[in-house]
């Protein structure tokens, strides 16, 4: 943390009072109430009816327009204006909002070197219906405003502009061809009721067909572990209670998105949309906030570690 550390979010834990924070964050939530966002729109997968006051947020923030209500969101840090200079950072916010309008498309098989799988899923939703690609969207764009606001180049695998995707492979492919210094995968999942917490899913060792993981799997260690102190220090949320042993690390040679990569590479699950009570979390801007910070954090740690 010692390196191009982001300010502190109201409500995170590096620094600031609880005087501060609440002076900070009770007009800024009762504002961000106030604000009914078509972003979760009812219709992710697993989800109906209309958003309710759980699933709004305060629009989308873009790198030129903070909008959280957060007075130092994005505020970039005097600190360290140009810390990741040079840097070259791809996001991968997980699915797709218009995944559900093409549902053959994504259903296509594609190449993950050691197997096939599906093009790209609709992903999750909290049962109020807030889609699990809206959040990855959100979260994507809270993250690159703080990583640009600190130089660095960040590319994103898909902006919600696209009609579907892209598929699993090209979403690896896009880093690799990027030459990413880092690449985080976004996304949040869809685990059982009661079963709450984040977690970061690291790429197992595999060598086949077209996948082979082996240079980058002690890399991608290294962020992933960078990024469970950073998100757990920024949100205060725990290690998943449901898998990886609690211990908020979880390896994987089953997703395409990691088995294709040549350049070091994680997803995070920033928690579980079908618990309650970290769907309040997950369907609130200001916790949504403190997750970006957590990862930009920790992509930042990892970058100089
Ligand atoms: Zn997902």
């Amino acid at each position: 943390m010692s390196y191009g550390s982001f300010p502190p979010a109201p409500g995170g834990r590096r620094g600031g009072t609880l005087a501060v924070v609440l002076a900070a964050l009770i007009p800024a939530c009762f504002a961000g109430w106030l604000l009914w966002s078509s972003e979760g729109d009812g219709k992710g997968a697993g989800g109906s009816g209309p958003p309710t006051a759980s699933s709004t947020s305060s629009p989308p923030p873009s790198s030129a327009a903070p909008t959280s209500g957060a007075p130092s969101s994005h505020a970039p840090s005097s600190a360290a204006p140009d810390a990741l200079k040079g840097k070259v950072v791809v996001i991968d916010p997980g699915h797709n909002p218009n995944n559900r309008d093409h549902p053959a498309q994504i259903a296509r098989r594609v190449d993950i070197g050691t197997n096939t799988k599906e093009c790209d899923t609709t992903g999750t939703a909290t049962n109020s219906g807030y889609a699990e690609a809206s959040f990855t969207l959100d979260v994507a764009r809270r993250a690159r405003a703080l990583l640009e606001a600190h130089g660095a180049t960040v590319k994103f695998t898909q902006d919600g502009k696209t009609e579907f995707g892209p598929c699993v492979d090209e979403r690896a492919e896009f880093g690799n061809k990027a030459h990413a210094d880092a690449v985080v995968s976004v996304h949040a999942d869809g685990a059982g009721p009661g079963e709450r917490g984040f977690h970061i899913i690291l790429p197992k060792g595999v060598h086949g067909g077209g996948a082979d993981t082996s240079a980058i799997t002690k890399p991608s260690r290294r962020l992933g572990e960078r990024l469970l102190d950073s998100f757990t220090e920024e949100t205060g949320s725990e290690p998943a209670d449901y898998v990886g042993d609690g211990s908020g690390l979880n390896v994987r040679g089953d997703l395409g998105g990691l088995n294709l990569t040549t350049v070091p590479k994680v997803f995070i699950e920033c928690g579980n949309m079908r618990d309650a009570k970290d769907a309040a979390h997950l369907t609130d801007a200001h916790w949504r906030e403190r997750a970006a910070r957590g990862i930009a954090q920790g992509i930042t740690d990892f970058l100089h570690g």
